[in-house]
């Protein structure tokens, strides 16, 4: 039968009876009575990059700390030595781990999840962090890599939240130790500095070391690991590894939602990709005949081709850090005039901006309330996006207590329950689980499908922009100089565009329909090139 058995619930309270006898034996890590519960723990292997997907709350730091030697396990007693986790662990591929962790011949090393909080405790210029982190004498090398050069001489408290993320990566590089952990990578990147990233991490495990790494873009992640644990479990209580599984085959069975060999079903619902063209598309009426805009900031100037946008479809926004896209999105939303051309249309539009402010001394409740309470109650917007968002569990907090996933999830509700013509969503994955961005994918989609309703949304998640993206919008130029917009088009022609300049190919995996990032230099990503097809040749 069923070795743990999942009760179709609302999405969100999918809960896991029944934990079998056998997980007892793999209780890692307790924290206290009636509080979360870690089983099983992910395998380290020198020259592998081991991946781990899974939702927040669910253990993933917890098992860093762990193998990091910072959190002796208490194995859910009261274990108070490494010499009885090596016992508890033989046979096991870790015991050799955890017998030369015991013996201090491991040195791990760390880049944190919430790079935004490095600035507060290191202080000084990215030249002198940098160089203190050097142990194996590759500066000029690490830098040039991550493009750190321009910013050496800034002082860290200066930094953009994609510098900081690039200088903590660079600094975890230059380090000399044996394990290396990246806890989520791709934040505050843009999609080419994110598989720029991928392949910079692959060397550090090609030349020998092992590499763990929490990452929630699954692009990101497939291009990047060579195997991968699904984390499952009920956020907050416990979480449990999976096998290791193969890259390919475990994050199709996430998209699944359906674990095999733990015969685990851990989400209702299955993830699909479908080819844009393939879609009964609705978008044929013109919803608006944009003109050429053009902002000039000064120091930076961004000029928009004139383009259409549809009733009833989703155009994706892509382009590099610093391009321009949030200047565009606020020229759109009436937050910024633009210097040449006009915003004259009588549109209603609602904006979710890319940096979301929280300073509303009311409840979550109060807030989506006064926007549209009638959508709290609608049981379309209930199934869509309230439940699969989590957003009922929120309601009693503050929203000025909010963490930064949590906060985004009200701001994108908050956005999509107004009523509107037009939705302009600014990197609405920023924070976001992987989990998360499935359901607010599937919300974005369904509500513009059900509702006729346009989305433009500026997004650096591949997988996320081709589920929801029937268009595409591609932003070049020079970061931080100028920036051109050119107008919507089809996903295959803007992708293509897009990435070329990037460099990279995507195929499409025949199970589930997902894009897959070639290896540089495989014979696909030479064969694509060649033909100039740099997306999904099927
Ligand atoms: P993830 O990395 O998957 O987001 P964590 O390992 O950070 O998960 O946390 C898993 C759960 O353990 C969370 O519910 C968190 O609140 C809880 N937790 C983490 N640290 C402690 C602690 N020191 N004491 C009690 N609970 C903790
Ligand atoms: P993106 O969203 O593509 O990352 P932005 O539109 O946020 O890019 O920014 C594009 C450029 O415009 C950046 O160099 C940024 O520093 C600059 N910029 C943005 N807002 C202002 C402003 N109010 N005044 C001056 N420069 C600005
Ligand atoms: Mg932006």
């Amino acid at each position: 039968g069923c070795g743990i058995c999942v009760h179709k619930c609302p999405f969100n309270a999918i809960t896991i009876v029944n934990l079998p006898e056998e997980l007892e034996e793999g209780c890692v890590h307790r924290y206290g009575v009636n509080a979360f519960v870690l089983y099983r723990l992910p395998v380290v292997k020198e020259g592998m990059v081991v991946g781990i997907l899974g939702p927040n709350g669910t253990g993933k730091t917890t098992a860093v700390k762990i193998l990091a030697g910072q959190l002796l396990p208490n194995l859910c007693g009261d274990n108070d030595s490494w010499d009885n986790v090596i016992r508890a662990f033989r046979g096991n591929e870790l015991q050799t781990y955890f017998e030369r962790l015991k013996n201090k011949e491991i040195r791990p090393v760390v880049k944190p999840q919430y790079v935004d909080l490095i600035p507060k405790a290191v202080k000084g210029k990215v030249r002198d962090l940098l160089k203190r982190a050097d142990e194996i004498g590759a500066f000029d090398e690490v830098v040039d890599e991550l493009e750190l050069r321009n910013v050496l001489d800034r002082n860290i408290d200066q930094l953009s939240g994609g510098e900081i993320q690039r200088v903590a990566i660079a600094a975890a590089l230059l380090r000399n130790a044996h394990f290396y952990f990246f806890d989520e990578p791709s934040s505050y990147l843009d999609i080419r500095q994110r598989l720029k990233v991928a392949r910079i991490i692959r060397k550090l495990a090609d030349s020998g070391k092992a590499v763990l790494t929490v990452e929630h873009d699954l692009a990101v992640l497939d291009y990047l690991s060579d195997i991968v644990h699904v984390v499952y479990g009920k956020p907050g209580a416990y979480g449990i590894f999976s096998q290791p599984k193969g890259t390919r085959n475990g994050i199709n069975e996430f998209l699944r939602g359906y674990l095999r060999d733990e015969n685990v079903r851990f989400r209702p619902y299955e993830i699909r990709f479908t080819k844009s063209s393939d879609r009964q598309s609705q978008a044929s009426e013109i919803l608006v005949e944009y003109q050429r805009l053009v902002k000039d900031y000064g120091g930076f100037r961004l000029e928009a081709e004139p383009g259409t946008l549809y009733m009833g479809e989703v155009v994706s926004i892509v382009g590099p850090n610093g391009i321009g896209k949030t200047t565009f999105v606020k020229m759109l939303a009436g937050v910024e005039k633009p210097t040449e051309g006009e915003v004259d249309w009588e549109l209603k539009v609602s904006y979710k901006p890319q940096y979301i402010k929280a300073d509303y001394e009311e409840t979550v409740y109060d807030l989506l309330s006064k926007i549209d309470a009638s959508k709290l109650l609608s049981n379309f917007y209930k199934t869509e996006l309230l439940n699969p968002l989590s957003i009922p569990d929120l309601y009693d907090k503050q929203v000025n207590e909010l963490s930064g996933g949590e906060l985004q999830r009200v701001a994108i509700t908050a956005a999509l329950i107004r009523d509107a013509d037009l939705y302009l969503l600014d990197e609405p994955s920023a924070y976001l689980d992987v989990e998360q961005r499935l359901a607010v994918s599937r919300a974005i989609r369904h509500l513009m499908e059900k509702e006729g309703k346009t989305a433009l949304v500026v997004e650096h998640d591949v997988l996320m922009i081709d589920y929801i993206s029937d268009r595409i919008m591609v932003f070049e130029g020079e970061p931080g100089k100028y920036g051109k917009a050119l107008p919507p088009t089809g996903m295959r022609e803007g992708m293509n565009r897009f990435l070329a300049s990037v460099g990279v190919t995507f195929r499409r995996d025949p199970d589930t329909g997902r894009p897959r990032a070639n290896k540089e230099g495989s014979v696909k990503d030479r064969e694509q090139k060649e033909m100039g097809e740099y997306y999904y040749v099927s």
